[in-house]
């Protein structure tokens, strides 16, 4: 696997020219995965999805979720906010199920939990999601019925998100992956399509990725230093 660290290996100029990169970028879209919840404290059950093991602990979903309800948001979660409410984070994708980048505050138009939300079930038929604590009809209004939101690790993404996925990978200009090893598919493939339109590659994870060799400029730091760096970064050239 080839590691890259380009163009440059210090990391105040790598955040330089990230901040530059997304400064004048139209439609900075960010990829999220379990790399920026195990630094929050959330046990790392993505990981164990991305790697590809059965995830045990879903059998007992109550028990996760209950779990789950107490987790808090890490900076790396609050970096990505601050991003939002500046106007320059356009779009975030996310694989984790956890329901943290809702309770952090990200707007739900802004974001696609690709793979599902616990907290969260889903219209069969037309995609509506209602959170699984509300008193709810026993079906949706379209006549579709409500199930888990959460995406099976034999399952494709639901087709109405995938497609607002890719619509947006094709919009971006800069698209930036956090804290994934970047090996589920078909969610991994928006950056070689986003590379395609001529986007900006930034990938940050302390492990190597599998799409390494996209990558445009590289950090192995830990993702609420780096983008807790650009957020400043971009606020002071704003001055
Ligand atoms: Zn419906």
């Amino acid at each position: 696997m080839q590691v890259v660290n380009l163009p440059e290996p210090d990391f105040k100029k790598r955040i330089a020219i990230a901040v530059q990169w997304i400064a004048n970028a139209k439609h900075f879209t960010v990829l999220t995965g379990a790399g920026i919840s195990t630094e929050a404290g959330i046990p790392d059950y993505v990981s164990v999805r991305e790697i590809g093991e059965k995830p045990a602990k879903l059998t007992t979903p109550s028990a996760l979720v209950k779990n789950w309800q107490k987790a808090s948001p890490g900076p790396a979660h609050f970096a990505l906010v601050n991003l939002q409410n500046v106007s320059v984070l356009k779009f975030l994708v996310s694989q984790n199920i956890d329901n943290l980048h809702i309770k952090s505050g990200i707007r739900p138009e802004i974001l696609s939990e690709i793979h599902g939300n616990l907290m969260l079930e889903r219209c069969t038929k037309c995609g509506k999601t209602i959170s699984k604590f509300d008193e709810r009809p026993p079906r949706c209004e379209c006549g579709g019925i409500f199930r888990p939101s959460v995406v099976k690790d034999d399952e494709d993404p639901s087709d109405l998100e995938w497609n607002r996925v890719q619509v947006h990978a094709r919009l971006a200009d800069v698209l930036c992956a956090v804290g994934t090893s970047l090996s589920v598919e078909p969610v991994n493939s928006i950056l070689p399509m986003a590379k395609r339109q001529g986007a900006k590659i930034i990938i940050i994870n302390q492990e190597p990725t599998q799409m390494d060799n996209l990558a445009d400029l590289r950090f192995f730091e830990r993702a609420g230093e780096v983008l807790n760096a650009i957020v400043a970064g971009l606020l002071s050239s704003r001055k």
